[in-house]
């Protein structure tokens, strides 16, 4: 089921405050509907009851997929390094083989989806895309903002990330072979495994992954 909180939300338009309805959690295994829901960003569309006015508002939202054991908690602008909710980390705390992690933005939320869906692992994933990202700096000649995962072939042996470059964000693709990630996961299994396997929600980002290649470095 999903869970709903009511909000008296003020409009951006006519100011007016109305009773809204949020969502504030969801379960894929009772609602199939609810991925959709998050990759076309429709659970975040909010319209005024007074005046028609129509918006995405991004609002915390806990994502629950119990089938392929994850949850993805999304808070808005949250503290990098900050885990999270203690009372929901309370209430999850004996779930240590579901993945957890906290997300700040709708792209990072979509990305851990497909990651857990797929059954790869986040942190090779963010060391890679760290390591890659360096590359695509290279070749561009221009800075990276941000990267996301978006496919992995086994049987063309590849992985692809999407980066966006410069100060206009340009989209730039790129695609590199398996062992790269398959090294990153020899790191993770290594050092990482303890952590892993944490019971709290987990920030596993960019950050994460500087600070990480950094103790592997110092180890070495
Ligand atoms: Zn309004």
């Amino acid at each position: 089921m999903s869970e709903k909180v009511e909000k008296y939300i003020a409009c951006p338009k006519c100011s007016q405050q109305t009773l809204s309805e949020i969502v504030c959690s969801v379960n894929t295994e009772n609602d199939t509907g609810v991925r959709d829901a998050v990759f076309d960003e429709s659970i975040f569309r909010w319209k005024c009851k007074k005046c028609g006015f129509q918006t995405k508002m991004i609002h915390p939202l806990l994502y629950n997929d119990v089938k392929n054991k994850f949850m993805v908690y999304l808070i808005p602008r949250i503290d990098r390094k900050k885990i999270v909710d203690e009372e929901l980390e309370l209430e999850f705390s004996d779930l240590s083989y579901i993945k957890k992690r906290v997300v700040p933005d709708i792209n990072s939320m979509k990305e851990k989806i497909v990651i857990f869906e797929n059954n790869i692992d986040d942190m090779a994933v963010e060391l890679t895309k760290s390591a890659v990202s360096e590359v695509v700096a290279k070749s561009t000649s221009r800075s990276v903002h941000s990267g996301y995962f978006m496919d992995m072939d086994t049987d063309k042996n590849t992985i692809t990330f999407q980066y966006f470059v410069g100060g206009d964000h340009r989209s730039y693709i790129q695609t590199i072979r398996l062992e790269v990630y398959n090294r990153s996961m020899r790191i993770v299994k290594k050092y990482f495994s303890r952590e892993n396997k944490k019971t709290g929600f987990l920030n596993i980002n960019s950050s994460w992954a500087e600070n990480a290649l950094r103790k592997y470095k110092n180890s070495n």
